[in-house]
């Protein structure tokens, strides 16, 4: 045989092991390579321990709720080690089966960092072994980026920390500043809060969440604000500094504010600055992302990429799909496109922020006349409980035809409901299905089927 392996896969988080396996089930020869631990981003320090971090940082208000329900636990503690040695178990129980199922398929793992040599060829860094094969797949994804870019280098930067260190820090910090406004920065503010922690959260734009709908955005600052969150808009570090045990951010408002830990959620950046790309004739992007065409093939025919590397939806079950679409493509001769089209995602804060399909703006821009549905209200489990939280649902409709173009919910179980409302979107259902849909009662959901008033129309 010409080379080593029918495929050789470069990472093994999420899309390289979905790759590796179901490619291996085709009876291709595949092996994978991965310097640190099997699951990637997503088992070991992304998706899997935030969600447990998230549902820890989400008793103390069960607890304040509970008490309108007649309960009264005396006082409640909360142990961080025990937090982090229980999530720990837990990661390293999922690592291990994602090591098993990854030999279970017949693929050959090395516990390596491989490094391009040529078009077919990877040298294996630690065993300083070459293989060769005929296929490469690179599945390397991304990592927290600790650059504030080149216009804007902050003095002491390096005295903060990214959300790979926030999964282990020894203690729980009294005082945190989270920096950034996407999915992370938010999700940390609200588990420390959460957890007890004094959380600002310092982000440059006018409101978080950049992209998502408007009206969840102003959503969750309120509710962010009404929580005890410190929100400081408009605002970035221009100055880090250590004295003692403490750290000292000093901001463009000339504000110094004092604090235990800095955590920077201000992008990702994709995992190419070793792989030596250039040798295999990979071409890269300007933020160092694997340039890929709509089949996730790269400008080197042999060569593919999918997942977060390739800078297009950083999500887990996107790289998943991608991956998929890849065999198909790659070992099954069934050309398969991923579609990036109603790909549902939802920030894990307290409450969730879930959405699917267009915004208000991104349908007005593609020039659709739309009618939009909005219902607030205080979901049942805040009536005994007391506190002031509110959820809000919004359907944007293509007035037209009547198809829904995008379902967005901030409250409880957002992301639960919004995984069903995919679903629907997928299907093109219209207000009129959504109409004749049966409520299920009582629950939050049902506001999506009961929305019979439409709150306004807009034009392009
Ligand atoms: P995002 O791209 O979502 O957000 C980055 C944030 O940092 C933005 O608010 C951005 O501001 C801000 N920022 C960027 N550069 C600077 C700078 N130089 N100075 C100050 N602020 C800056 O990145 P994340 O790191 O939060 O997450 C990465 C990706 O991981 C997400 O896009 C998401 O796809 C994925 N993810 C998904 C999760 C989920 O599904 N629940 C959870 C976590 C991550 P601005 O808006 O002004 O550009």
């Amino acid at each position: 045989m010409k080379y080593d392996y029918d495929l050789f896969v470069i990472g093994g988080g999420s899309g390289g092991v979905r790759a590796s396996r179901m490619a291996a089930m085709t009876g291709a020869r595949v092996a994978l390579a991965e310097e640190w631990r099997m699951g990637g981003t997503c088992v070991i320090r992304g998706c899997i321990p935030k969600k447990l971090f998230v549902y820890a940082s989400q008793f103390s208000e069960n607890v304040k709720d509970a008490a309108g329900y007649g309960w009264d636990f005396g006082d409640a503690k909360f142990d961080w080690p025990t937090l982090i040695a229980n999530k720990d178990r837990e990661i390293a129980r999922l690592e291990g089966l994602y090591a098993k199922n990854v030999a279970a398929a017949g693929v050959t793992v090395f516990a390596d960092r491989a490094v391009f040599e040529d078009e077919h060829t990877l040298l294996l860094l630690n065993a300083g072994k070459r293989v060769t094969a005929e296929k490469i797949l690179i599945a390397t994804g991304n990592t927290p980026t600790r650059e504030f870019g080149t216009s804007h280098i902050i003095p002491g930067g390096e005295l903060c920390i990214t959300s790979n260190e926030a999964f282990n820090l020894k203690e729980l910090p009294r005082r945190v500043l989270v920096a950034g406004g996407g999915y992370i920065a938010l999700e940390f503010a609200h588990i420390f809060h959460g957890l007890g922690s004094h959380v600002s959260l310092v982000y440059r734009g006018d409101k978080p969440l950049r992209g998502f709908d408007n009206d969840m955005r102003d959503a969750l600052c309120t509710s962010m604000q009404t929580r005890g969150l410190d929100v400081m808009l408009g605002c970035e570090f221009t100055k880090i500094e250590k004295f003692g045990d403490c750290l000292y951010a000093e901001t463009n408002k000339g504000d110094v504010i004092e604090c235990d830990q800095i955590l920077l959620a201000i992008g990702r950046q994709p995992n190419t600055n070793a792989l030596q790309v250039h040798k295999a004739g990979v071409e890269l992007g300007r933020k160092g992302e694997v340039k890929v065409d709509g089949y996730s093939r790269t400008s080197a025919p042999h060569i593919w990429a999918v997942g977060d590397v390739t800078d297009r939806m950083q999500l887990t079950p996107v790289a998943i799909h991608e991956a998929m679409c890849f065999v198909e493509t790659a070992f099954k001769n069934n050309p398969t496109r991923p579609d990036h089209n109603h790909v549902p995602s939802a920030v894990f804060t307290t409450p969730e922020l879930a959405s699917v399909g267009m915004t208000e703006e991104k349908a007005l821009g593609l020039g659709h006349s739309i009618d939009v549905y909005k219902s607030t209200f205080r979901p049942l489990l805040h009536t005994l409980g007391g506190r002031e939280v509110r959820t809000l649902m919004k359907l944007v409709v293509d007035a037209p035809s009547g198809q829904v173009l995008g379902c967005h919910i901030f409250g409880d179980h957002a992301a639960e409901i919004v995984q069903a409302a995919a679903i629907a979107l997928n299907l093109e259902a219209t207000k009129a299905d959504f109409d004749r849909t049966v409520a299920l009662h009582p629950t939050a959901a049902e506001e999506l089927v009961t929305m019979r008033t439409k709150s306004y129309s807009k034009t392009p």
